[in-house]
């Protein structure tokens, strides 16, 4: 099941898409369908999602195939639009990433515990969106395709083997990032955060689509131009010790949002190093999940 959030008429709502992606049920509808009330917004409706609740979204879908807004109709806007709290984030979470970017201050050669960092909840914005290049302020505009878990369920000191449990499900994020701030203010908190920094979408796919363990190729093109391609198998922390890990003394809320880090092939560590300008196209793409196309303004 793909869920998503989007715009029909003045109304900004979360819906399912059906199995080839042509319409949306609209969250409410579903409820009507359930005879009980459901949460207008994808944000609310994964608070209460229990396994439960999500087999008779799954049931009462396939018995209403004919139901649902065209999705000609709709603009998709991220999922999870406003979120919560702010975004964590792993840096450094595939070898070959390690490597090309050794000049990054903080960074040692590969981790031996994750590294966290944190972006602003208002970075955020949507699929087909613009990712403002802020000239004013940087000159290092880069990409990083990323795979985003999406929380479920609250918990702390959560066991690896128990993390699935806690997952909701899976979108892709592009970890927007001016290199030139990141270096410059040690920490990457301000380098991560400038407003759209964090394109998100197109859909959460449901975890129960994707059983762990994940082996999804993870690419991203600038203007059709191949510049990262892994999988996702190849994550130093896997997605069960990333969770149980942060969740460690730290309770996990259900529309959390957790960047898993990502491949090699940025454009900061290209040579000569390939920033983002003003009309580039980039695509985020991870297969099952999508992808997510914005271009830099
Ligand atoms: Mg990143």
């Amino acid at each position: 099941m793909k869920f998503i959030t989007y715009q029909y008429n003045a109304f900004k709502e979360g819906g399912i898409l059906n199995t080839d992606s042509t319409k949306v049920i609209p969250l409410k509808t579903l409820g009507k369908l359930l005879n009980t009330s459901l949460p207008e917004q994808l944000t609310d409706f994964i608070e209460i999602a229990s396994p439960d609740l999500i087999d008779k979204v799954k049931k009462t879908l396939s018995e209403h195939p004919e139901l649902g807004i065209s999705t000609q109709q709709i603009r998709l806007l991220a999922p999870i639009p406003q979120p919560k709290r702010n975004i964590f984030c792993l840096g450094k979470n595939y070898a070959e990433h390690a490597k090309e970017i050794k000049n990054i201050p903080t960074l040692v050669d590969l981790p031996e515990n994750p590294i966290y960092f944190s972006k602003l909840p208002t970075a955020v914005t949507g699929p087909n969106t613009v990712v403002l290049s802020h000239p004013n302020t940087t000159k290092q505009v880069d990409y990083e395709v990323e795979l985003a878990i999406i929380i479920g369920k609250a918990g702390s000191d959560i066991p690896k083997t128990d993390a699935e449990d806690y997952i909701f499900g899976y979108t892709i994020a592009n970890d927007i990032t001016a290199r030139d701030l990141q270096k410059k203010h040690a920490q990457w908190y301000k380098g991560k955060s400038l407003d759209t920094f964090c394109p998100l979408g197109p859909a959460i796919i449901h975890k129960s689509d994707l059983p762990l363990p994940l082996a999804l190729d993870i690419r991203s093109r600038v203007n059709g131009e191949l510049r990262q391609h892994s999988n996702t198998s190849q994550m130093i922390f896997d997605i069960p010790s990333i969770i149980s890990d942060l969740s460690q003394g730290l309770t996990l809320l259900p529309g959390d949002i957790i960047l898993t880090g990502t491949p090699a092939g940025v454009g900061f560590a290209m040579n000569p190093p390939q920033f983002l300008k003003r009309g580039d196209i980039i695509e985020a793409e991870i297969e099952s999940l999508g992808i997510l196309q914005n271009t830099i303004e």
